[in-house]
């Protein structure tokens, strides 16, 4: 458990409200909050609030706390994001020997907390933009917020096969720009037919010595311009109407082979593999901000950017760039973020500053 959580069940009023600065409301009668522990429902107030625990998040985070803004991060139940989900990580600058994805997640929370950030391990279920401070609900808690920084990511959609998950940074992948490096002289094969697959496959025939496209049409989602580019690459073999049945083999935990069925014939063959990488579309997590904040077809939120059209909400990472997808663009985007939080509280504290210096001098002139 992490140590947040940990605390926050461990929930001492006085304390909290010192350590956190909670503003307590009980909602039982006779209530001192110094010996209520059941009956309090707490308020959270802080100045940055951060959404999501990948690179973008965490980096925030980073940037906020070395600020002195004391930033709270709402991890997520994934906490950590994508990189949770891969193995060795190579293109993220600092680790000329590769890093495993778990433990640069974990480097980067610790270098957060090391600076004062506050976790809550918890997805925020509910999120009010139409005031300041905004609101952002969890299971349990009540966040009163200056600034919001939403990193909530975007998940890789996948096909739903059991094998999937478990094989997940184990042959299974669902980006060649971060994986395809290991599998030099390998067979790989890409599923989808859109931009992505196309641009992956062909990313691919750089180090694989087999790609084959494995698409469940015969139409292709993706431009034109893309289609060609693909079709004139020789490495690159087509099998469509086609879909995988299975991804082989848990047991040995690597990939070894997959079943793929001609939807139109029925045909059933096995094909032996090293990779499949999945490029069938990304989903950016932003239904909590539906109807409250602009987004594109797709869903990722449109920012200026990291602005986004409310003043004091900011987005980065993967949840408003359907573009580049990659931890060190989403960290560069992190660090924006908060750089933008901090000089709009800035302007916020100035502005406030002057109109209680004008009100002095009204009251004084009064008297
Ligand atoms: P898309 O939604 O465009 O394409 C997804 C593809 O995956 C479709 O071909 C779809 O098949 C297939 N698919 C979806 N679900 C399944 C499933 N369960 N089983 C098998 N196949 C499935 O996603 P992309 O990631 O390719 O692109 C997203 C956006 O990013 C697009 O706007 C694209 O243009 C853009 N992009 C642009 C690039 C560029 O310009 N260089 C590069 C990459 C992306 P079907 O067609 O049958 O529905």
């Amino acid at each position: 458990m992490p140590p947040s959580l940990l605390y926050l069940s461990n929930f001492e009023p006085a304390r909290c409200s010192r350590r956190y600065n909670l503003e307590l409301k009980c909602a039982g009668r006779n209530h001192s909050p110094q010996t209520c522990r059941k009956k309090v429902e707490m308020i959270i107030r802080k100045k940055v609030t951060i959404l999501g625990s990948g690179s973008a998040g965490l980096t925030a985070a980073i940037y906020a706390a070395r600020a002195d803004l004391e930033p709270l991060v709402i991890q997520g139940l994934q906490a950590g994001g994508q990189l949770t989900i891969t193995t060795d990580v190579e293109n993220f600058p600092g680790f000329p020997n590769g890093i495993q994805g778990p433990e640069l997640m974990e480097e980067m929370h610790k270098q957060a907390e090391r600076f004062g950030t506050q976790f809550i391990y918890d997805n925020a279920e509910s999120v009010d933009l139409s005031r300041r401070p905004f609101v952002v609900k969890t299971s349990s808690d009540e966040v009163h917020t200056d600034t919001l920084l939403i990193c909530t990511g975007a998940s890789a959609k996948l096909l739903g096969l059991e094998a999937e998950n478990k094989l997940m940074g184990h042959g299974v992948s669902a980006c060649a720009t971060c994986d395809g490096f290991f599998f030099k002289d390998k067979t790989v094969f890409v599923v989808g037919g859109g931009d992505t697959a196309m641009e992956e496959a062909m990313f691919l025939t750089r180090f694989a010595t087999s790609v084959t496209l494995i698409h469940r049409r015969d139409q292709f989602r993706a431009s034109k311009i893309m289609v060609d580019r693909a079709r004139d690459n020789a490495k690159i073999q087509w099998l469509l109407n086609c879909v995988i049945d299975e991804i082989n083999d848990v047991e040995k935990g690597y990939v070894t082979g997959i079943k793929v069925r001609n939807i139109k014939t029925g045909e059933v063959k096995e094909m032996p593999a090293d990779g499949v990488f999945i490029a069938i579309g990304h989903q950016p997590n932003t239904d909590l901000f539906k109807g409250q904040l602009d987004m594109d077809e797709n869903d990722y939120l449109v920012t200026d950017g990291v602005k986004t059209k409310i003043e004091g909400v900011f987005a980065a990472g993967d949840v408003m760039d359907p573009h580049y997808r990659q931890a060190v663009t989403a960290a560069g985007a992190g660090c924006k973020a908060a750089l933008e939080a901090q000089w709009f509280l800035e302007q916020q504290e100035a502005a406030e500053k002057k109109t209680a210096q004008a009100g002095t001098a009204a009251g004084a002139t009064k008297e």
